[in-house]
């Protein structure tokens, strides 16, 4: 994009589509979903293989990479303007930071934002309260032995305060998660207080019946944690565009 007007950037986009959110605080809000491709991690169970994955890392992959679409500044702004909610998602949306951030503050809708991040960046357009983060930080048994940075992740902790952002494990084993949230919420000074309603676990899995769920439910009891489904998942199972 070099050499180019900021009205000319382009996203490549892997898919754009309306659905229900599924996971997190705006879960069962009808959503415009855009995903980006791309992502900086490399998670063995990573549900979105085809924006990233060339090597058949993921278990639900096969090897595929969708090629994408270009996404421009006019169709984001026609966006905002038709939806009150837009999933920002990937891959990993932040690895195109300074697009967004120079695409948001152009727009005059308010539309709710939320980006779906992996917590390996930092958080961008921090005084716009229109701009809402779901950060879901990746333990070693991910793929990922490094993917957890403290120093990034605190800087999210001033919008969970806000309302603004809110941390969401996938959870695969529930013994093994729990010392390892306990141990980094710990590390991030979150308090406890903010739990109930920022702290997120969900059980990981693409099957409708999601085997895990009671045993997450009692996590999320246990430790004053809060539980999300996958409500796109139980309502279609795991289908492309919804
Ligand atoms: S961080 Fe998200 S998009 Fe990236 S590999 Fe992991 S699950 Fe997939």
């Amino acid at each position: 994009m070099e050499g180019k007007g900021k009205e000319m950037e382009a996203l490549r986009l892997s898919e754009r589509f309306y659905s229900i959110q599924g996971e997190g605080p705006f879960s069962g809000v009808p959503a415009l979903f855009l995903r980006v491709l791309g992502c900086n991690l490399r998670c063995v169970w990573c549900d979105s293989p085809y924006t990233w994955d060339r090597w058949g890392i993921s278990r639900y992959g096969d090897g595929k990479v969708d090629e994408g679409f270009p996404y421009t500044f006019e169709e984001f702004s026609e966006d905002a303007s038709r939806y009150s909610l837009l999933v920002l998602t990937g891959g990993e949306p932040l690895l195109y930071s300074d697009i967004w951030e120079s695409w948001v503050r152009r727009i005059e809708v308010n539309p709710l934002l939320q980006f779906e991040t992996n917590g390996t960046f930092p958080p961008i357009l921090m005084d716009d309260d229109r701009v809402h983060f779901v950060v879901s930080p990746k333990f070693p048994d991910s793929g990922n032995p490094d993917a957890i940075d403290p120093d990034v992740l605190r800087r999210y902790v001033p919008l969970v305060e806000k309302g603004r952002a809110f941390f969401k494990f996938v959870i695969t084993d529930v013994e093994r998660d729990e010392g390892n949230i306990r141990d980094l919420l710990h590390r991030l000074g979150l308090p406890e207080r903010t739990w109930p309603f920022s702290v997120f676990v969900m059980p990981e899995g693409v099957d409708p019946a999601l085997p895990i769920a009671p045993e997450v439910a009692e996590m999320a009891l246990r430790n004053g944690w809060r539980y999300s489904d996958r409500l796109h998942i139980r309502l279609w199972g795991n289908v492309r565009g919804k």
